[in-house]
């Protein structure tokens, strides 16, 4: 059994992602902020916790980084993480997979990781997103964004 796997980085790219690193990259250096790919209840949770934190809460401090970016061979997210002040991973749990996905891309990176399902409250142990209430979910994610927002960023809109 392996207990590592090899990614062939792509010449292919998302037009709309460039396009936005191109504006970001245009602007000063921001914190890089990734999380987990979300298809459970937990990931869902720290997804949409760091695209509100990306793109609602701090904008200005902070660029969204998109992992599956990190596989192109080069351009826009990758160019991103080179110019990061600081690199936040918002993982749902202990699996940890984007910040495992993160360092197989980037070796020598210092990520600051934050487990979302520690600042969460589901009753029981659900696994989809489907097993709460939508108002739920809304709720669990906007209190870590504002946690996060406001112990990084002294912000909390
Ligand atoms: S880190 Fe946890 S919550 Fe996120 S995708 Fe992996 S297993 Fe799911």
């Amino acid at each position: 059994m392996t207990d590592t796997i090899q990614v062939k980085l792509s010449n292919r790219s998302c037009a709309a992602g460039l396009e936005y690193a191109r504006r970001q990259s245009a602007g000063p250096a921001k914190d890089a902020i990734l999380c987990c790919e979300g298809m459970c209840l937990k990931g869902e949770t720290a997804r949409r916790a760091a695209n509100l934190l990306g793109h609602r809460l701090a904008p200005e401090k902070t660029v969204r980084i998109c992992h599956g970016g990190l596989l192109e061979k080069s351009g826009g997210m990758r160019d991103l993480m080179q110019r990061a002040n600081r690199v936040l991973i918002l993982d749902g749990c202990g699996m940890a997979c984007c910040t495992r996905l993160t360092k197989a891309a980037f070796p020598e990176l210092q990520p600051e990781v934050v487990f979302t399902d520690k600042m969460t409250s589901y009753d029981g142990n659900p696994f989809g997103i489907d097993e709460v209430p939508e108002a739920e979910i809304t709720a669990n994610a906007q209190n870590v964004a504002a946690a996060l927002a406001d112990k990084y960023y002294g912000c909390c809109q």
